[in-house]
């Protein structure tokens, strides 16, 4: 018996949040973000299901954007950090990727390459995140460097927000300083807006919105509940099957540690699913799984490959029987809550060993 555990991958939810994207930023371009393979969705199954919807797909490496033009993909492509050294140059022309440029090293390598025909460049602005960027200060100054010395077909402003959530201020402040010291920022293309911002902030929308979470069926503020009402599908269903079964009387213990002390008799099941699948070990003692339509709990230490769930109420429940970790019923938000993340990380932490499967 092949290992029963499988990431299962829904088209049709991918097909539905993208449909639920495009009506909320119906004014803008849309670059789909696929980094960390498609967060961890695989990058070769989600590109194909909307290559023919999206404007555009924005990735990390240019492995990533090399694999998208090896697959046929001939629409814009946008390197979210630009190149990491200036060797990448070469494939960044070869392959027509549009690229980000966040630091002044870049820019310098980019002068110096002989470019054999116009780049399209995103200008990086640090508008208060104080990760990557040029200073709002310096944008003009930048911007004419680049229209005097670069061979450009076109320039786009970009910026990335910091708290973008309903009632954040900070994304007011970003937007204000960007417009208080970018005289005339609204003339260039303008790509502000994350998952957040699409959905909360309607006025940062501008020419192109990069939206990755969303796609996915996942809250940006880690909280399932601030999106419950959006009819936005999970996209990812993490699933594994029943191993073993144990009927254990009252003042026995569960798994390393002895961490889970039974008051009562027990049935427990063992499901195929451990930390080295990327579940993760820091639970809290409230986390849930799904077996026969019913929720129930996780019990003692997560251990590399296997975790023990709680069966004394689920008697249909066999050896064999399917188990939801995540997915349309438990919420990958509400997993990452008991185990202090967000569903960004656990969905990029979901190993290579667990296979990925089209639905
Ligand atoms: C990852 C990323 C995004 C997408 O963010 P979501 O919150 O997943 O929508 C947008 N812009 C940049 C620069 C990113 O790195």
């Amino acid at each position: 018996m092949i290992r029963p555990i499988y990431a299962i991958i829904n088209t049709n939810a991918v097909k539905n949040n993208f449909k639920i994207i495009k009506n909320i930023a119906y004014k803008s371009k849309i670059w789909t973000v696929l980094k960390a393979d498609a967060y961890g969705h695989g990058i070769k199954n989600i590109f194909p299901i909307i290559k023919n919807d999206t404007d555009g797909f924005a990735v990390l490496t240019l492995d990533e954007a090399i694999i998208l033009r090896e697959n046929g993909y001939n629409k814009p492509i946008l390197l979210l950090e630009g190149f990491f050294n200036k060797e990448e140059l070469y494939l960044i022309y070869k392959y027509f990727l549009t690229i980000t440029l966040h630091s002044k090293w870049q820019l310098n390598n980019l002068i110096k390459y002989k470019a054999k025909y116009p780049i399209n460049i995103y200008i990086k602005i640090n508008s208060g995140m104080n990760r990557l960027g040029f200073s709002v200060k310096n944008i003009m100054q930048i911007i004419n460097i680049i229209k005097n010395k670069i061979n450009i077909c076109k320039i786009t402003l970009m910026t990335h927000f910091s708290d973008a959530s309903k009632n954040s201020n900070f994304i007011k402040k970003q937007i204000n300083n960007i417009k208080k010291n970018i005289h005339n920022y609204y003339k260039f293309s303008c790509s502000f807006a994350n998952s957040a911002a699409m959905l909360w902030h309607s006025s940062s929308h501008y020419n192109w919105i990069r939206t990755g979470i969303i796609l996915y069926g996942a809250s940006p503020t880690g909280i399932w509940q601030d999106i419950a009402k959006k009819n936005i599908k999970p996209v990812m269903t993490l699933k594994s099957k029943i191993i073993s079964i144990q009927k254990i009387s009252q003042g026995e213990t569960i798994g390393y540690n002895c961490k889970y002390y039974t008051d009562k008799k027990h049935r427990i099941g063992i499901i195929a699913c451990g930390y080295a699948d990327g579940y993760p070990k820091n639970i809290n003692n409230k986390t849930y799984v799904l077996v026969k339509g019913i929720k129930t709990l996780i019990l003692g230490n997560i251990s590399m490959d296997m975790i023990a769930i709680d069966l004394t109420n689920i008697p249909t429940a066999r050896i064999g029987s399917s188990v939801e970790l995540w997915g349309e019923n438990i919420k990958i938000d509400d997993v990452a809550k008991s185990s202090g993340t967000i569903g960004y990380e656990l969905m990029c932490s979901v190993s290579k060993r667990v296979p990925r499967i089209l639905k």
